[in-house]
């Protein structure tokens, strides 16, 4: 059951007590009772209302409309007896009704009927229609955050390994040279390059390179430190941002992470390794210098024998 408060009824006129005394809200075609504030009788209701629940004037309202026999714990009669002037307090508020499963929107006002009871005046207008547009509305903005939010991951990420991408990469530097500098921190790169990884290919087929890939992006990922991006710079290629390491601290991880790929038993290939440049940033250097500098050392890895860490 959810009640959900909106602004004040505006106060009812003495007209729409003639309504309902005499008959006039018989044409009005969503219930309209009218209830006792001290016994919840029923004391007047329209033709509508006697349609839908069937009641009549003398049972309780909690009887005649939800078939309970204690008083609605939602019934608005003592806070609308608190106001300032409950002789014309009100309140509309929705409400769903477990009986016949019916949302409505109820807009309720106490006023002092003819024989000098204070009674509560009720319109009950059935929003199931809205409810269900408003459901709909909602899921469709539920879904369509999901997607954004799917788009937005898609956008950052490399979909063979589910590293990061080199769009990500790019973004990541950027805030880690900033914070760097900021507290005058080092920040390395690593770059590695998977070995002859062509004949991997050529020898067993571009679905065990595939796999080969998602190994070593796996190896990366639990080898390095949380504060670390990791990221697929292009075909066999990865990037590792250290923030707050220097050469050495690089030289170490690349080291770490070279022995894990190394220590790696791939399906179908077996072993595999992969050679690192390692590079840390210098002042008024971009992003692509520094990565000019690790891949250098990293092409000095190669031919210096390959499976080995240099910068
Ligand atoms: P080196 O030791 O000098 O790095 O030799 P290499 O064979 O690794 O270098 P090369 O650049 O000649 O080959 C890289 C290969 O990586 C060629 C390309 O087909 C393969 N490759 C790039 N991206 C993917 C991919 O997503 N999946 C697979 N299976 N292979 C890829
Ligand atoms: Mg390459
Ligand atoms: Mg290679």
């Amino acid at each position: 059951m959810k009640k959900d408060r909106l602004p004040a009824a505006p106060r009812r006129s003495v007209s729409a007590q003639t309504a309902i005394r005499d008959g006039t809200s018989d044409v009005i075609p969503f219930p309209i009772y009218v209830v006792d504030t001290v016994t919840l009788e029923l004391v007047s209701l329209n033709e509508a209302m006697r349609r839908k629940t069937g009641a009549l004037p003398g049972q309780t309202c909690h009887q005649a409309i939800y078939d309970q026999d204690s008083p609605c714990i939602f019934c608005k009669i003592a806070e609308l007896s608190m106001a300032s002037d409950p002789g014309s307090a009100g309140t509309v508020f929705e409400h769903f009704n477990d009986r016949d499963e019916c949302w409505y929107q109820l807009n309720e006002t106490l006023v002092d009927w003819f024989d000098g009871r204070r009674v509560k005046h009720s319109i009950a207008v059935n929003i199931g229609a809205l409810k269900d547009a408003q459901n709909e509305l909602s899921e469709a903005y539920a879904l369509l955050a999901l997607k954004s939010v799917e788009l937005e991951k898609a956008s950052i990420t490399d979909a063979l390994t589910g590293l990061f991408n080199r769009r990500r990469l790019d973004d990541a530097f950027a805030h880690e040279l900033d914070r760097a500098q900021r507290y005058g921190l080092p920040v390395s790169i690593i770059i590695t390059d998977v070995d002859h990884f062509k004949s991997v290919n050529d020898t067993y087929g571009h679905h065990v390179g595939d796999l080969v890939l998602q190994l070593i992006a796996e190896r990366l990922r639990h080898g390095v430190r949380a504060v670390d991006t990791v990221g697929r710079w292009g075909g066999e290629e990865f990037l590792v941002i250290c923030p707050d390491t220097d050469q050495e601290g690089a030289r170490a991880l690349a080291e770490k992470l070279r022995a894990s790929i190394g220590q790696t038993d791939f399906p179908t290939l077996g072993s595999a390794t992969s050679s690192f440049g390692i590079a840390q940033y210098r002042d008024g250097e971009s992003f692509k210098d520094v990565v000019a500098r690790a891949d250098t050392a990293l092409y000095r890895a190669k031919i210096g024998g390959r499976n080995r860490v240099e910068g």
